[in-house]
């Protein structure tokens, strides 16, 4: 895998597990954080660190920030300082920034000063949560868009040993199934004489409420 050089400004619990997927998949990552604390516990999962208050242009060039494919900006509570280190990184023409959110309007100022993508963690976080519990087939999702979405969903009991001409999902449910993963393999466009075995996984796609009816499905 290519290496990627990752700079995470924030190393409470959001930035340190960025900073420790990314760095585990082998990936640089500079860690920052104006507190020494934080710095030292998520030392075991960066490249490099430093205690360096993002605030500060000067101290972001010393870093050479301006080398960085990417920059994480997960300062959570501190909005003012959230706020300032995008505008810096901005004006430094970071190629790619990321940036939490706390609230609505602290996301669409990161908007405004043109984030690349804006994240929410609790928001989104509550939402997966509701959406496994609306649907509990549901291995995992994609939204496509407002309406659609592509979902991995094992495959009902009801339907196993069956095939999907004489199981006519797409007319029944309004969900099309674009393939099938079998025992770690895919199968790409399934005909409809393929018979559904027992852990198959149906991936899928329609709209959020027809999936959701479709993987309640005993
Ligand atoms: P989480 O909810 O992910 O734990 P926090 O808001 O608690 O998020 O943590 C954000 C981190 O960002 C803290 O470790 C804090 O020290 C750091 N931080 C806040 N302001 C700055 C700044 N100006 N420069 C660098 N790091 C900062």
């Amino acid at each position: 895998m290519a290496r990627n050089q990752y700079a995470v400004i924030g190393l409470g619990r959001f930035g340190t597990s960025i900073a420790r997927r990314l760095h585990g998949a082998g990936q640089e990552v500079l860690g920052i954080d104006i507190n020494e604390e934080s710095v030292e516990n998520a030392e075991a999962y960066v490249t490099d660190s430093a205690i360096a208050d993002s605030t500060e242009e000067k101290a972001l060039m010393s870093l050479g920030i301006t080398n960085f494919d990417c920059v994480i900006v997960a300062i959570g509570d501190d909005i003012q300082s959230s706020i300032l280190t995008v505008m810096l990184l901005k004006n430094l023409g970071i190629k790619k920034i990321i940036a939490k959110a706390t609230s609505k309007r602290h996301g669409q100022v990161l908007d405004t000063i043109g984030v690349d993508w804006t994240i929410y963690p609790e928001r989104d976080m509550g939402e997966r949560v509701a959406n496994q519990l609306l649907s509990p087939n549901m291995l995992n999702y994609i939204e496509l868009s407002k309406d659609y979405n592509l979902e991995e969903i094992m495959l009902p009991k009801k339907m196993i040993g069956r095939n999907l001409r004489e199981l006519d999902i797409r007319a029944r449910f309004k969900v099309s199934v674009i393939a099938i993963i079998r025992s770690g393999d895919i199968i790409i466009s399934p005909s409809p004489d393929e018979f559904l075995q027992e852990e198959d996984i149906l991936v899928t796609i329609g709209t959020r409420n027809d999936l959701a009816k479709f993987s309640s499905l005993e």
